[in-house]
């Protein structure tokens, strides 16, 4: 275990691995062979995660362990029982590693085109290490010491970076150039700090990095991608810097900026603790305003009653139900993924129960590289079943909004399993061929 002084925080790693799937009842065999999964995949719990949000009677099934814990079916049988086998023969750690390595690079590291996007496209500066200029009005980025989380999430697209793959990773602590760079760009309304977690910064660390931003007056927001409410709401209510960091946030807010949390959120039972809830109370109070959002996971949350109840819990406590999101392209994503068609069934199924104040909500949706693709139906049309698709983000602001069509599949899982329908050849967001008789048509 390792104290952080005065916050009381405690980590679990792999090494305690076998005594926590042990009293969740996991026999010696499959015990093993979650090890074997923690040599290729991150994992990290923390003591809030293990006495506050698991269910110890219901695990291994209790959806918050699944959440965290590495599961033995994650990854190709051959890959876990190669590696299981060195582990029980106590094999050099070395030896044990390139197996792993091997395992892992056989896995997409990289979210849709993240290091192809590492460029900033709309102007004609220099690549910025540790921003990625997204949308025209959106850009992401990645503080250096906020490249970890509280905990990790099994189904994490950005699994990569917490498996100290150097190349994989990207961060900077460079606020001056993100700053430069937004001078330069203020087409640029809002800056998302992200990761990893930033909330795993102490206070002194994130201010270094806000303060600069109230300065940029053509910036109207300032987003923190966390999962610190679920994972470590003690972040905003016991930490010794909690009360400077909602300082820090009134600070923002009185800037004349929107401050906006961008919580995750997997499962209801997240907000079950009192001190989440104060925790919530706590950064409202401030002005700030807290949005959720969570991918769509098979054996976690696909469920149509869970996020039901998930969104009704956020709406109560005046937090603003954002976005749901298909599980991304990355890592164990066939252990994960749910279907398209089925995703917008689960969709629809909780939409159409809760209040409009919950219908803030959008999805399911697709990040990829050219945009958010929401899939806003499934239809007939001339006599076709299509999915009704639509970009509510986009690289070129010009697709959004325009339905577009594909043809429905029960299995299609991502973008990239889609075909065109209704006779078209390419989606809007794909180039034409330049002698693209349709093209043509199009400009006559
Ligand atoms: C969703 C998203 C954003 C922010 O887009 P909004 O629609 O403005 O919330 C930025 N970057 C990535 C990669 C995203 O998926």
């Amino acid at each position: 275990m390792s104290p952080s002084a005065g916050r009381r925080f405690r980590a679990y790693t792999a090494k305690h691995l076998d005594e926590l799937t042990g009293r969740a009842g996991l026999d010696a065999h499959e015990r093993l062979a979650v090890r074997a999964v923690a040599t290729v995949l991150p994992f990290r719990v923390n003591s809030y995660v293990v006495d506050e949000l698991i269910d110890w009677s219901a695990a291994p099934d209790d959806p918050i362990y699944r959440l965290t814990f590495p599961q033995p079916d994650m990854l190709p049988h051959a890959d876990v029982a190669r590696i299981a086998d060195l582990l029980r023969a106590d094999a050099p750690r070395k030896e044990v590693n390139q197996a792993a390595n091997e395992v892992r690079a056989r896995l997409n590291p990289h979210p849709a085109g993240q290091m192809a996007l590492n460029i900033p496209k709309f102007g004609d500066d220099e690549p910025l290490s540790g921003v990625q200029h997204k949308y025209p009005e959106t850009v992401l980025f990645f503080p250096k010491q906020g490249q970890t989380c509280h905990a990790y999430c099994t189904y994490c697209f950005r699994w990569a970076q917490f498996v100290g793959e150097p190349d994989l990773k990207m961060a900077t602590d460079d606020i001056g150039a993100l700053v430069g760079y937004l001078r330069r760009h203020p087409e640029v309304t809002s800056v998302l700090l992200t990761g990893g977690d930033p909330m795993i910064m102490g206070e002194g660390v994130l201010s270094r990095y806000v303060e600069p931003l109230l300065e940029v007056e053509t910036l109207e927001s300032i987003r923190v991608g966390t999962k610190a409410l679920a994972y470590w709401p003690q972040r905003f209510v016991t930490d010794p810097d909690a009360d400077e960091t909602l300082r820090l946030f009134e600070r923002v807010v009185a800037s004349g900026k929107n401050l906006a949390f961008m919580a995750h959120f997997s499962h209801p039972n997240e907000m079950a603790p009192p001190l989440v809830q104060e925790a919530v109370r706590r950064i409202r109070g401030t002005g700030a305003v807290i949005r959720t959002q969570a991918p769509l996971i098979r054996t976690i949350n696909d469920d149509s009653a869970v996020w039901e109840t998930m969104w009704r819990a956020h709406v109560r406590h005046g937090m603003v139900p954002y976005y749901m999101f298909v599980e991304r392209d990355t890592g164990p994503q066939d252990y994960f993924a749910v279907p398209l068609a089925r995703a917008y069934e689960i969709f629809r199924g909780a939409y159409k129960n809760v209040s409009g104040l919950a219908r803030t909500v959008r999805g399911p949706s697709m990040s990829a590289t050219p945009g958010k693709v929401c899939v806003d139906g499934i239809a007939e049309v001339a006599g076709e079943k299509v999915f009704v698709l639509r970009l509510i983000q986009a690289r070129d602001p010009d697709l959004v909004g325009r339905p577009f069509f594909a043809k429905y599949s029960e299995s299609a899982a991502w973008l990239f399993d889609l075909e065109p329908a209704l006779g078209a050849t390419r989606f809007p967001y794909e180039a034409a061929p330049p002698d693209d008789p349709a093209e043509l048509v199009g400009e006559a």
